[in-house]
């Protein structure tokens, strides 16, 4: 049973230990003060299996139940810098998951639309989601062709590759919408940022960064292949 003061201890520890985190993702190259306050405000702890609450602020991708992981919280803050939130902004997600990397959106005001093939997992994360407060608006299904209805967005962040790139909106300043995904085979991928300059089919431009190693990104919602 836990009490009251047993409570207040976990959560002065879980702070405790958040702020560590992000004080190593700072050493790590996030020098991105909005990404590091969200990563210091949402309580990964929730999103983990219970039997790895005390894992959940080491930096390192964790099980979340029904053969899932939520991922590393360096990757999920490099994503989302390269992504260049602003307050206000319209983010696509493929891939729910935990729903880690969509609360860290949240905190960073964006609005957040985000879809997941696994539907038992998807309603598990919808409940935790409601629960902390967080107004992502999800669906189930395959993510592989974005989210048209909401479309266009101001950035869109992957597991892996997609056709997504007409989905990004145009430029209406500087820089149009901007798509972080991580492209290249099963054994490693290159983290990929793409930003739309125009309304022509090749006005793309394309940065390559740092490597990572993704789930590979399949087909179909689970109702078709599980
Ligand atoms: N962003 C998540 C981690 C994602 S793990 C977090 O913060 O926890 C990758 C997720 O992508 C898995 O939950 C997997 O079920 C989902 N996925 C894989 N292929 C997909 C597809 N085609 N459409 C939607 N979701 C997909």
């Amino acid at each position: 049973m836990s009490t009251p003061a047993s409570n207040d201890h976990d959560a002065r520890t879980f702070r405790r230990r958040r702020n560590r985190l992000v004080q190593a993702l700072y050493d790590r190259g996030i020098q991105n003060q909005r990404v590091l306050d969200a990563i210091g405000a949402v309580p990964r702890h929730k999103f983990v299996e219970p039997a790895f609450r005390d894992r959940a602020y080491d930096d390192e991708a964790l099980p979340i139940g029904l053969n899932q992981t939520i991922s590393q919280p360096f990757t999920v803050a490099y994503q989302t810098s390269l992504l260049e939130v602003d307050p206000q902004d319209r983010i696509l997600e493929v891939g729910t998951g935990s729903g880690y990397q969509a609360a860290v959106l949240c905190e960073m005001e964006a609005r957040v639309f985000s879809i997941e093939r696994h539907e038992e997992l998807l309603e598990r994360t919808r409940t935790l989601l409601d629960e902390l407060g967080y107004a992502v608006r999800t669906r189930h299904g395959d993510g592989t062709n974005g989210w048209p209805a909401f479309a266009p967005f101001d950035g869109i962040v992957v597991t892996a590759a997609a056709p997504l790139l007409h989905q990004l909106r145009e430029p209406n300043g500087i820089d149009g919408g901007r798509l972080v995904i991580p492209v290249g085979k099963s054994d490693g991928q290159t983290m990929t940022r793409v930003v739309r300059t125009g309304s022509g089919p090749d006005d793309y431009q394309r940065e390559e960064f740092h490597n990572f190693r993704f789930v590979p990104l399949v087909e179909g919602d689970d109702s078709e292949s599980e």
